[in-house]
């Protein structure tokens, strides 16, 4: 008998849509949350009988699930059901599934990659039933949402209980989620740098994550990457960071990305990542992992690193003025990882930062007390100008004075179209350093001057 309220749910949540859309009216909820008001049981109902692969984890979680779309793409796994706006609460995740997964036709898609906030992992984790998770990091995000990090890995740690057979696929290097699914039944994959790909160093002292997950003891490290990533290992209780199976045994940064080698499963292959930052090393690691669990072959898995196009204001490029790329902001360490890419180039540039505190960008601003603003001094004369916007731009503008920044080369400007004249009129690259909801009206902008496509016409 055909399921009457499922049917429904899936017409609703996508004749709104369709009308939301017409409305022009993108990233709304209202859809999602129409169809488990309908039909509770949605996700799990449609996610039946798909091959799903869940990534969850605090950064990287949509670079690396465009790469695993890529890469089960190019397997032959044809059409991938995947929620690519960024829409990983389960709201998001339901109008994903009622728009993309045929219960009117015959034809059903097979994969799906699902991007899961770690928030919503705890239920949302139990409803897919995924038969890989792929986690990439965990790291203090938006103070009022989680509180600490901890109680992110609880919240992961018990979605994941639901489900023993999947397979899981961890950084080695983050003793946090390793330590997350310590005990657990579930067959699990390994990746992480090599020794030769980490810095020598360890983490500053105090940082988060630095105590052994049995036992609290301060970890030891041998060496780390970056904030509590690196080769870990308790001196009270021995626990210690696991092999890697899927190892970055060296990689080369250019301006266009990383030329890698990896070892799998004690064989090497080298691949061009293309997108840069140290970081996407790692989001490409964790993305070969979840391929790799998920049947696909080593082959393709590596070529699908060279040809992924980044997340939406995620490293992404715009062909205006002078050159525009955007990257997104929404923690101290994924500002950091910003700076430090930015940093590195040796041109002259300008900096637009914009700070807004609506939910989706984290209601707690003091966030950017934490992230290294000062580091921004080093680029000299390099650091043209930099112009703060956004809800909270007088923090933000306090923030730099603090750090140390000329006073002469701050300068606020409230409207887009401000900051768009800006950028046409620019004869230096720009580096856009959004949070959330002022990258998505942004990206909107920058994207109509140049004629992209909306981020919900995927
Ligand atoms: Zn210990």
């Amino acid at each position: 008998m055909p399921d009457f309220k499922l049917r429904f749910a899936v017409a609703v949540c996508r004749l709104s849509r369709l009308l939301l859309r017409l409305l022009r009216r993108g990233g709304t909820t209202l859809p999602g949350v129409l169809a488990l008001k309908i039909c509770p049981e949605i996700i799990s109902k449609l996610s039946a009988g798909l091959e799903i692969i869940a990534v969850s984890g605090t950064n990287g979680k949509t670079t690396v699930a465009h790469i695993l779309e890529n890469a089960i793409k190019s397997d032959g796994g044809g059409t991938v059901v995947c929620n690519r706006s960024g829409a990983n609460l389960a709201t998001g995740i339901a109008a994903e599934l009622c728009c993309n997964v045929g219960i009117f036709s015959d034809s059903r898609p097979k994969y799906a990659v699902i991007e899961v906030d770690e928030l919503a992992a705890r239920k949302v984790i139990a409803m897919l039933q995924p038969r890989v998770i792929v986690l990439t990091n965990l790291f203090r995000d938006q103070l009022d949402r989680y509180a600490e990090v901890q109680s992110a890995a609880g919240y992961l740690r018990e979605g994941i209980a639901t489900v023993p057979e999947a397979v899981l696929c961890l950084n080695a290097d983050d003793s946090l989620t390793v330590g997350l699914a310590d005990h657990l039944p579930n067959r699990r994959i390994y990746y992480g740098f090599s020794a030769e790909a980490s810095q020598s160093g360890c983490p500053k002292p105090g940082e988060e994550g630095t105590r052994c997950p049995r036992c609290g003891a301060q970890l030891l490290y041998s060496c780390s990457s970056y904030g509590h990533l690196g080769h870990w290992s308790c001196p009270e209780c021995r626990y210690s960071r696991p092999a890697a199976d899927i190892s970055v045994e060296r990689f080369f940064e250019t301006e266009a990305g990383s030329d890698a080698v990896f070892k799998i499963f004690g064989k090497e292959y080298s691949a061009h990542i293309s997108a840069p930052g140290d970081y996407n090393v790692y989001n490409a690691a964790a993305a070969v992992a979840g391929a790799l669990a998920a049947g696909n072959d080593i082959k393709s898995a590596v070529g699908a690193l060279a040809g992924f196009g980044h997340g939406f204001g995620r490293m992404e490029r715009f062909d205006v003025g002078a050159g525009v790329l955007m990257i997104l902001i929404k923690n101290p360490v994924g500002c950091d990882r910003a700076f430090d890419y930015i940093l590195k180039s040796e041109r002259a540039f300008n900096l637009i930062i914009i700070l807004n505190d609506l939910d989706s960008d984290g209601r707690d601003i003091s966030w950017i007390w934490d992230a290294g603003f000062e580091h921004l001094c080093e680029a000299g004369e390099r650091l043209n100008r930099v112009t703060v916007s956004g809800m909270r731009s007088k923090e933000l503008m306090t923030r730099l004075e603090y750090a140390g920044i000329p006073d002469g080369k701050i300068s606020e400007e409230k409207s887009i179209h401000g900051m768009m004249k800006e950028l046409e009129s620019s004869e230096l690259p720009t580096y856009i350093l959004p949070t959330y909801t002022a990258m998505m009206k942004f990206r909107q902008r920058l994207a109509k001057k140049t004629r992209r496509r909306g981020f919900w016409e995927g």
